[in-house]
């Protein structure tokens, strides 16, 4: 069945789907994104998202391209066309087509792309055995708290984990702090069962499944920390793991091939992980 895309106030099949060779985003990758999971056709935590789409947006000077409300009937309505269940909705938010010019011309127009994907059940082993991730130089900009579709650097750090058959890579800054993932939210546990995340500023992208899980942790009666952590301190830790809208809580048992914990998925990443299940799922 073809896929149906909204694109610039039209719902189209995925073969005739296509912007301008000017838009902005593909000249410059200037625009901006989100990435919401659909549970039983239903988008999870949706204003969240749109809350850190306006914030992306503000940021960089572009208008929402139509009305909050408005861009909620068109994810309901790409769903519906496309009878997704679970899956997830893309949006994509750009300055607009433009002849090219790194100045803007006055008056130009935002695009948007709205396009819905179906995915199946999860891959239970990555829950019961966890997955290992590598380490990388954080070489982005410093502005990592807007989610604009620039992602060099996480494709390519994406890649490299890949390659070193890792999950994920995990970025480090210049003084050995892990800042987040290419995709996902960066997490240790301390022998006291502190939950630690490094805080939400330009550093990282603040992923609304860390803020989820924050809030989940604390109602459990968690101990939960936004500081930065070292490298080492997270070979170190109990246990690791890393959240994204489309990962949930995945439990990390090795770092660079360094064990952590006893190399399993400990016990506070489990719990969490089935919290984050039942908010998803709502039961
Ligand atoms: N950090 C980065 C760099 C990401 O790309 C993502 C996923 N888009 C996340 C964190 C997790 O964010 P969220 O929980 O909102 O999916």
């Amino acid at each position: 069945m073809a896929r149906i895309a909204y694109v610039n106030g039209r719902y189209v099949t995925g073969d005739l789907a296509a912007v301008s060779i000017e838009d902005r985003g593909y000249q410059f990758a200037d625009g901006v994104y989100e990435v919401i999971w659909v549970q039983q056709g239903k988008p999870v935590d949706l204003e969240r998202h749109f809350d850190r789409l306006d914030c992306s947006l503000d940021s960089l000077n572009i208008p929402w391209p139509m009305s909050r409300r408005a861009l909620g009937v068109v994810v309901g309505e790409v769903l519906r066309r496309n009878f997704t269940r679970n899956g997830h909705v893309y949006i994509q938010a750009t300055r607009g087509a433009a002849r090219r010019n790194h100045l803007v011309p006055e008056g130009t127009a935002p695009s948007l792309v709205v396009t819905a994907s179906r995915e199946g059940p999860r891959d239970a082993a990555i829950q019961d055995q966890g997955v290992g991730v590598i380490t990388i130089p954080d070489i982005r900009w410093k502005r990592c708290d807007i989610k604009s579709i620039a992602l060099l650097p996480n494709i390519l750090g994406k890649q490299k984990a890949s390659r070193e058959k890792a999950f994920d890579a995990w970025q480090v800054n210049g003084h050995d702090i892990i800042t987040e993932g290419t995709t996902t939210n960066a997490w240790i546990v301390d022998e006291k069962d502190e939950v630690i995340t490094h805080p939400a500023n330009h550093h990282i992208l603040s992923g609304i499944t860390r803020r989820v899980v924050m809030e989940l942790a604390e109602e459990g009666g968690l101990q939960v920390t936004e500081r930065p952590f070292t490298v080492a301190e997270a070979r170190a830790a109990s246990e690791a793991f890393m959240t994204s809208t489309t990962n949930y809580v995945v439990p990390v048992v090795s770092i660079d091939g360094h064990k952590v914990g006893d190399g399993r998925p400990g016990p506070v990443t489990r719990g969490l992980y089935e919290r984050y299940l039942a908010h998803v799922t709502g039961e």
